[in-house]
């Protein structure tokens, strides 16, 4: 099958293309400089050489038009788009030109590049979120159970409360601009949608691509933790209080876009594994990197607690679960499997 994939120097995408490759997949790629697009190349000489593997160019997706050139030169029998291009961190000081624009019309000149130059797409799978789901007015009520049908009610005028308020503005509103595109019938688009909606990804790095200074948002906890930040006190774990390993975010999003048939059609996967916290990530932590032991939370060190369950929300995933029969790597494992990765990372850094 022959994919386009947004942001493959992601996190999450360079799992993706990885799955796709070792599947023999054909893949176009889009990241914004040519130094990322070397960088993938190298790491996959026999594809590279063979044409399975392309890495395209796409400067700003905050651009209308964005995709236009790579889905009119690379849409010929194009079948499946994965659309995870979209800014995560909270580095930014407008967040109108900075996460919403690239989160919205990064989403909207996709779908439209697909209905003007590809009209072979039969499915795209777009990389939502969580905080596409997740109601912060409500994170606190245990009577408030998240499902695959649950939606963020945050809006353009809250962006401004705070940067984790602004990101998941930006998820919420384009997610809701690829339902809206797929379902106006003016666009006539021939494909249908599926989108993957993670909590905090854990999980290793794809180790060409990964430094520890710059390292993806939702690992950043980890390598804060291994690198002694959390010794005194460990911090609060934030809204989410759901974890979901890389490699099975991956996984849906291939299963979504190349293997699963109408059943996914028109879903929204809430992938998730189950509760973590920071205590107990530091616990798994001192358990399984005893070298480490300098750098780590001693035993009485406090903090980052998971709330207890009747101060804390609900989550019910299991149709996500039964559509996409993964079995959810548990966070010991993936934990493991991410610090090993940051050590392979900063060895050969
Ligand atoms: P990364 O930051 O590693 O990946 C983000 C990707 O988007 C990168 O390829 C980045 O390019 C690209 N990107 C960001 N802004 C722009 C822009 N303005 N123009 C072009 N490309 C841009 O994070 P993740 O892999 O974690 O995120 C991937 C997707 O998954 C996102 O849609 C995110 O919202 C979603 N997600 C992530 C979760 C997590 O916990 N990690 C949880 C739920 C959803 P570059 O490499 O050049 O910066």
């Amino acid at each position: 099958t022959k994919a386009l994939l947004t942001g493959g120097s992601g996190f999450i995408a360079a799992h993706i293309l990885d799955q796709l490759l070792t599947k023999s997949h054909t893949v176009i790629t889009t990241v914004r400089s040519t130094s990322k697009a070397d960088k993938i190349l190298q790491a996959y000489p026999s594809q590279s050489a063979n044409g399975s593997l392309i890495v395209a160019i796409v400067p700003d997706i905050a651009q209308p038009g964005a995709f236009d050139n790579v889905v009119q030169e690379h849409g010929k029998d194009l079948e499946v788009v994965l659309h995870t291009a979209s800014p995560f961190h909270f580095k930014f000081s407008d967040p109108k030109t900075e996460l919403i624009d690239p989160a919205l019309i990064g989403t909207t000149s996709i779908l439209q590049a697909i209905t003007k130059h590809a009209p072979t797409v039969k499915r795209v799978v777009v990389t939502s979120s969580f905080a596409a789901i997740i109601n912060e007015a409500h994170v606190s009520d245990p009577t408030t159970t998240f499902t695959e049908k649950s939606w963020n009610p945050v809006t353009i005028n809250d962006i401004h409360r705070n940067p984790a308020t602004a990101y998941r503005a930006s998820k919420t509103l384009a997610e809701k601009a690829a339902w809206d595109f797929v379902s106006h019938p003016a666009n006539n688009a021939k494909f249908d949608l599926v989108t993957v909606n993670p909590p905090m990804v854990f999980g290793p790095v794809v180790h060409h691509l990964a430094t520890l200074e710059a390292i993806n948002t939702s690992n950043e906890r980890i390598v804060d933790a291994i690198k002694g930040k959390w010794k005194s006190e460990i911090p609060s774990t934030g809204q989410a209080l759901i974890w979901v390993d890389v490699r099975d975010v991956a996984r849906a999003h291939v299963k979504a876009g190349l293997e699963l048939g109408g059943e996914v059609s028109g879903k929204r996967l809430f992938t998730v594994s189950g509760w973590f916290s920071n205590s107990e990530i530091a616990e798994v932590l001192r358990k399984n990197f005893p070298e480490n032991k300098g750098e780590l939370p001693g035993e009485g060190v406090k903090g980052g607690e998971l709330p207890e369950e009747d101060k804390r929300f609900g989550y019910d995933n299991s149709e996500t679960t039964r559509l996409l029969g993964i079995e959810w790597i548990g966070l010991e494992k993936s934990l493991i499997d991410t610090v090993r990765s940051l050590k392979k990372v900063e060895g050969s850094a």
